[in-house]
This record gives structure tokens, C-alpha cells and sequence, in this order.
């Protein structure tokens, strides 16, 4: 489903992101670990083009998009909007629209940038608010939901677009642990559909129990990946086992 190869990205002479590489088969549910700092967020927010990357590639579904470290091209942005338009994207801020009822917030994007039509932009939002557990209170406004509801609405909204694969970051991380749950609990419901799913996340427990696979990223590169039980057990490497130490 998706491709990204060679991803570099430097900020003022800082090689952050230092060539990374990743292959994500369709259905899979990725986590991403690794220290504050090492480029984690940079990285998912190259892989839509929110940042855009020195050097590398990033294939998703049939669009596909190289950076050379040439100028941004208006055809480049284009093919950046293609681009996007096959990945949704949940922050650790849940980013709704504070002046929009929860259904609106979901309908709006499939309404304004797909044509979709309200009736059908209303039927898939019910849909996918029951998904999710919000159907109660899908006509309240987000401020009055809490930060688990707030978080599962980002989730209806980025779904709404019919994205083939889904980027979270850090997701829960503003979350008290119940209400972690209830989000944790959507994306592994989301998993057994056959949703693509990469999470940057500093929650463990969920990376070694949810995920089907675990990248371990230090200085911007992938320092190993592999099966979550095996990783947390046994890392291969010397980094990543001084990392998964500091944690305990
Ligand atoms: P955390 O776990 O704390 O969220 P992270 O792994 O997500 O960390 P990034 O946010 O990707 O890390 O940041 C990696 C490095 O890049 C940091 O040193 C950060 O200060 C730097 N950085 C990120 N964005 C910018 C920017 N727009 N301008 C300059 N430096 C940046
Ligand atoms: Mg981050």
C-alpha cells in the first residue's frame, strides 16, 4: 500500500530523518517507537507531504511522489494532493472544529473537497460515529465531549475520506488511561477490518499487543523492526535494547 524509501529530511544543517526506508503491506498495523527527538513525527509528516522531505520517494496506492531537493514544483503539490487524499491523519491535538457539531465535523471534508452529496456525506458519518462508539452524541459540540470522544471524532473525520492508510501521532498521549482505551480499542477494531494503520506512540504495552510489526527509530533511522514479541523480548540491537531498558 505504501512505499517510502530514502526519506531525508534536515532542518537548519540537522540531518534529521537520515534516508529511511519502509514497505507497508496492506492491513498492517505498524508502531513506531523511539526517544523524543528522533524524528518520529517528521517522518509521518513526510510520508503526506506535510513536510517535504529533502531526497527519497513515497509510493501510496498509485500515486507517487520523489523529492530531489529541487524546488516545489506546482505539479509537485499536485501530486502531493493525490497523495494525501489516500492517507488520513490523527495528532495527539484532537483538531476539530470547535464551532461544528461532531457529525459536521465529519461530514464537512467528504462535502467540500469530494462532492459527495449531505445525504450521503450524513449516512457514511452515522455510520462511522457508530463505529466508534459516538453515535450518542454526534449532534453535541466537541468542547462539551471528552478528550477519548474528542480523539474517536478526529478518527470518524479522517475516515470519512475513505483514506487507504491511516497515520496517528503520538494519539493518546493527552489521554488518561481509560480514555486511551476507548481510542486504543478503535484502532484495533479498525485493524480487524483490514485497515493500514502507522502509529507513532510512546505506549508500549499497546505497540507489543496491537501492533504487527514495530519500528525502532534512534537519529532519524530505523534502527530495527520486526514482530512486537520478538522485538520486546529479544532486540537485536544494542540501541534499541538500552532504549526498551530506560522504559522499565
Ligand atoms: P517526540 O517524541 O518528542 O514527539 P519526535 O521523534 O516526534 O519527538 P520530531 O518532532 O520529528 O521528533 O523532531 C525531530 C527533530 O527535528 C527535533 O530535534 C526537532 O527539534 C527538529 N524539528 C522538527 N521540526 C522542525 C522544524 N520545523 N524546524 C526545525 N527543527 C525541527
Ligand atoms: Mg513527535
Amino acid at each position: 500500500v505504501l512505499q517510502a524509501s530514502g526519506i531525508a529530511k534536515s532542518f537548519d544543517g540537522n540531518e534529521i530523518l537520515r534516508g529511511l526506508s519502509l514497505d507497508v503491506e496492506r492491513g498492517e498495523l505498524i508502531s513506531i517507537i523511539g526517544p523524543s527527538g528522533c524524528g518520529k513525527s517528521t517522518f509521518l509528516r513526510c510520508l503526506n507531504f506535510l513536510e517535504h522531505p529533502d531526497a527519497g520517494t513515497v509510493r501510496i496506492e498509485d500515486v507517487t511522489l520523489a523529492c530531489t531537493g529541487k524546488s516545489w514544483t506546482r505539479a509537485n503539490e499536485a501530486q502531493a494532493h493525490r497523495l494525501r487524499a489516500h492517507v488520513g491523519m490523527v495528532f495527539q491535538a484532537f483538531n476539530l472544529f470547535p464551532h461544528r457539531t461532531v457529525i459536521d465535523n465529519v461530514m464537512m471534508a467528504p462535502m467540500r473537497v469530494k462532492g459527495v452529496s449531505r445525504d450521503e456525506a450524513q449516512a457514511t458519518a452515522c455510520t462511522l460515529l457508530e463505529k466508534v462508539g459516538l453515535a450518542g452524541v454526534k449532534d453535541r459540540y466537541p468542547d462539551s465531549l471528552s478528550g477519548g470522544q474528542k480523539q474517536r471524532a478526529a478518527i470518524a473525520r479522517a475516515l470519512a475520506m475513505k483514506p487507504s492508510v491511516m497515520l496517528y501521532d503520538e494519539p493518546t498521549s493527552a489521554l488518561d488511561p481509560e480514555l486511551s482505551e476507548e481510542v486504543l480499542s478503535v484502532m484495533r477494531d479498525l485493524d480487524d477490518d483490514g485497515m493500514t494503520q502507522l502509529v507513532v506512540t510512546h505506549d508500549m504495552r499497546f505497540a507489543r499487543a496491537a501492533s504487527d510489526r514495530v519500528l525502532y527509530v534512534e537519529a532519524g533511522e530505523i534502527v530495527e523492526s520486526g514482530d512486537p514479541d520478538l522485538m520486546f523480548a529479544n532486540p537485536k540491537e544494542g540501541r534499541t535494547r538500552r532504549f526498551l531498558r530506560t522504559l522499565l
